[in-house]
């Protein structure tokens, strides 16, 4: 059944622009961490009075994708979002160097996300925006995984978007409820935080993560923060302890919690119902 009278024409155009702009997610999960890696020894040179490294130009659009293990550069044919992969059969066309399977995987999750918000919402500003947090939240959360950073380039805009959504009624989230979402969304794991590390003198998480909740309470209003951090903290627990039994948990046994609040959002976003709430046994 089509919700908002979306056809099967619009629900496959947005699935296709999806796999577009999961493609472009995947230059943005790799390259945005060592551009900010770049810009943090620019400024501690420039802190130290040290010379400022001079280096080739590295962002978004350049220099044009390559295979990071020959350097071969792909071909037009080579950058078919999922098609690519598959005709390739996951090997650089040149050395045959394994292409990670994260790279289709993140254009399928942002093609079916994108197709997800055309079918809910239409094709309207709101299903725009929809589609937009999404693939904002699934950078951030394949970003935080492989190098435990939530980058301010994303958390914040991601903040701010949230709060113009609302004021535009693209959310269904009353300004007040966004606005508070994002303050105690911020200060509520600021305050775990602060208590965990004069218990234990160590660090739970991050700023990001303090960031990246503020978000969601901004998307979702701060009723949603409580059903948000009890799913990523169930997930999160329930990862790390499968990790820590198959081995496969990085040095000092750290988890990054920002993949597992963007699943709790996701979540979130696809049950704003008062049945879904209820299934997770809150009243709101
Ligand atoms: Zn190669």
């Amino acid at each position: 059944m089509m919700a908002d009278g979306a056809s099967g024409l619009a629900l496959a155009g947005a699935v296709l622009l999806g796999l577009v702009v999961g493609s472009f997610l995947n230059v943005v999960i790799h390259r945005l961490p060592r551009m900010l890696e770049r810009r943090w020894a620019q400024e501690d040179a420039l802190a130290a009075g040290r010379p400022v490294p001079d280096e080739a130009p590295f962002h978004l659009a350049f220099p044009p994708s390559t295979c990071p293990q020959c350097g071969h550069r792909l071909a037009p044919w080579e950058n078919i979002p999922v098609l690519s992969w598959l005709l390739l059969r996951g090997r650089c066309s040149a050395c045959r160097a394994p292409i990670p399977l994260h790279y289709p995987l993140v254009e399928i999750a942002t093609g079916a996300w994108f197709g997800y918000a055309a079918w809910r919402w239409g094709l309207t500003p709101a299903g725009a925006a929809w589609a937009a947090f999404g693939a904002t939240l699934l950078a951030l959360a394949v970003i935080d995984w492989h190098t435990t950073l939530l980058p301010d380039d994303l958390t914040l805009p991601l903040t701010w978007a949230g709060l113009i959504a609302s004021t535009l009624g693209w959310t269904g989230v009353a300004l007040a409820d966004a606005l508070w979402g994002a303050v105690a969304g911020y200060l509520s794991l600021w305050i775990v935080y602060q208590v965990f590390k004069r218990l234990t003198g160590r660090e739970g998480m991050g700023f990001g993560d303090f960031k990246l909740f503020a978000a969601l309470g901004a998307w979702l209003g701060w009723q949603a923060l409580i059903p948000v951090i009890l799913l990523a903290s169930i997930s999160g627990a329930g990862v790390g302890i499968f990790m820590k039994f198959t081995g496969g948990l990085r040095e000092g046994g750290y988890v990054p919690f920002g993949p597992f609040l963007a699943l709790g959002g996701f979540a979130a976003v696809a049950g704003l119902t008062p049945s879904f709430w209820r299934a997770l046994g809150l009243t709101l």
